[in-house]
């Protein structure tokens, strides 16, 4: 019996198989056509000599296909591997090779990089031999024994803190996350969901598109994020649901088509990995629209926290309370729990979290304690048990025996020097202080910026001990394929003494 996600397409044509399931680029698949493609893609792969356990990669934007990849490989027992399209040769190379996929499945659009791969062996074109393998396969679904405990998935952390690295997801991981969506987001069988953020990172796949799957809704995949093309389609389609990080949601509203658009059908927005400003919730909020805000990570497939529309604006700047079936703690370095108020950091645990990293045991053991996933991230909770995300615990500077969180410093550098349009604080050796801050910032173009001003403003806003004791002027601060900026090459590059 299959109890994993490749039953998922057969078990929703059995429910509901002319209802849409993808819609793309103006063409509609229904339940009952995602399951014809999924079964004979699916015995095409293993006509490709795929078996359970084998690992099949994808690389290429959002399209129908890499959803039928994904139910195809999970009908044979196999294990999907997404790759970040925004990623060079050698780190797709990299994480081909480590994850040993035998397939990869790709767009043309990246035809010329795989061609430059040293593998895997079989490479599947889409548009090309992609369609001739699935019209030459048999479309009899095939039924091979998969239990929920079996890998489905090695999604690939973002490498913010370091190489990213393979977290091996179940099909009960990424059932269960499902689950909690289903109960805290009362999705309805009538969701249309706009999925325009990458389905090859954790929150699109797993907090917008498979949770509507589940339930039997709509997902409209879009293969690049563009504000004004957004608002045609929220009224083409009657959107219901859509999921982006913050500043996907500022373009939209500073499109000229904004204030006409007929947003009238919207009833879900998540917006997730990095806090929501308070003025954005203002101005959906003057439409009558509210976020839903969550916290989470690759390893946790990815829900951990969230914040209810109800609570958006009492509780604002929160992650919010754990989802149904996730437990949440803040603790201290012994695994105490931290009292109210108090920074610690986020450990979880839930059926959503994986049980390791693919091929990294040390990695593995590394990150869990009494069996709580670490995740890394200082945090508190207020009285009612609210988490406020601080900081990276790696990130942390310990000045003069005080622990300085960058990220807060960040946002007042920003809040009291409008000249600065992004800036990154670090730790470098100090002989007084053992470790003093540095800001590094990029100034907004034409601006005469003055770095010891900078510093200036800073007093009055924050203790003094947090401020940091110099600051340098940088063309951009470097980020990686997920956006997040690499602090450890900027410590590389600014860290000296
Ligand atoms: P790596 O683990 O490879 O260093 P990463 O941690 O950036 O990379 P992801 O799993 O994509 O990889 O990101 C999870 C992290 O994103 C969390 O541990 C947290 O630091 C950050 N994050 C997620 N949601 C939020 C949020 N709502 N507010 C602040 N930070 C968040
Ligand atoms: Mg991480």
């Amino acid at each position: 019996r299959n109890e994993g996600l490749g039953s998922w397409p057969a078990r929703r044509a059995r429910k509901t198989p002319r209802l849409p399931a993808l819609v793309h680029d103006g063409t509609t698949l229904t339940y009952a056509g995602l399951l014809g493609r999924v079964a004979r893609l699916a015995r095409a792969l293993r006509g490709l000599g795929v078996r359970p356990g084998d690992r099949v990669a994808y690389l290429g934007p959002n399209h129908p296909s890499f959803l039928e990849s994904l139910f195809a490989t999970g009908m044979l027992g196999g294990i999907f591997v997404p790759l970040n399209t925004r990623l060079a040769g050698p780190e797709i190379a990299y994480q081909l090779d480590d994850s040993g996929a035998s397939v990869l499945v790709h767009a043309p659009s990246h035809a010329e990089l795989v061609d430059g791969l040293p593998g895997p062996r079989e490479r599947v074109a889409l548009g090309g031999g992609y369609e001739e393998l699935l019209a030459a396969a048999d479309g009899d679904p095939l039924d091979l024994p998969v239990a929920l405990d079996d890998p489905c998935m090695i999604m690939y952390t973002s490498g913010t803190t370091g190489p990213p690295k393979g977290a091996t997801l179940t099909h009960g991981n990424i059932t269960w996350n499902a689950v909690n969506v289903l109960i805290d987001h009362d999705l309805v069988a009538g969701e249309v969901a706009l999925v325009s953020a990458p389905l090859f990172h954790t929150a699109g796949l797993n907090m917008l598109t498979l949770p509507v799957l589940l339930k039997g809704g709509t997902c409209v995949l879009v293969a690049a994020f563009d504000p004004a093309a957004t608002l045609s389609l929220i009224e083409e389609h009657r959107v219901t649901f859509m999921f982006g990080v913050p500043t996907m949601f500022q373009r939209v509203a500073r499109e000229p088509g904004w204030a006409g658009a007929d947003l009238s059908s919207l009833r879900i927005l998540t917006c997730g990995g990095a806090p929501v400003p308070p003025s954005l919730i203002e101005t959906y909020q003057r439409r009558g629209l509210t976020f839903l805000q969550g916290y989470g990570m690759t390893e946790a497939a990815p829900g951990a926290l969230f914040l209810d529309a109800e609570h958006a604006v009492s509780k604002a700047g929160s992650a919010g309370v754990p989802h149904f079936f996730s437990d949440v703690r803040v603790v201290g370095p012994d695994m105490a729990d931290a009292a109210p108020g108090e920074t610690g950091e986020i450990v979880v645990q839930g059926p959503h979290v994986m049980r390791g990293y693919w091929g990294r045991p040390d990695d593995t053991a590394a990150a869990f304690s009494d069996g709580w996933f670490r995740s890394g991230d200082a945090a508190r909770l207020d009285g009612d048990g609210y988490a406020f995300i601080v900081d990276r615990i790696k990130d942390m500077i310990v000045s003069g025996g005080e622990n300085v969180y960058p990220a807060e410093v960040e946002h007042a550098i920003l809040a009291a020097s409008p000249d600065v349009v992004e800036c990154a604080v670090i730790g470098v050796p100090d002989d007084t202080w053992g470790e003093v801050g540095r800001a590094v910032v990029v100034p907004r173009p034409g601006a005469d910026l003055d770095p010891e001003k900078v510093l200036a403003a800073l007093s009055g806003r924050l203790a003094r001990y947090k401020i940091p004791k110099s600051a340098v002027l940088a063309a951009e601060i470097p980020r990686n394929a997920a956006g997040k900026i690499l602090k450890a090459r900027l410590r590389e590059e600014y860290g000296g003494a």
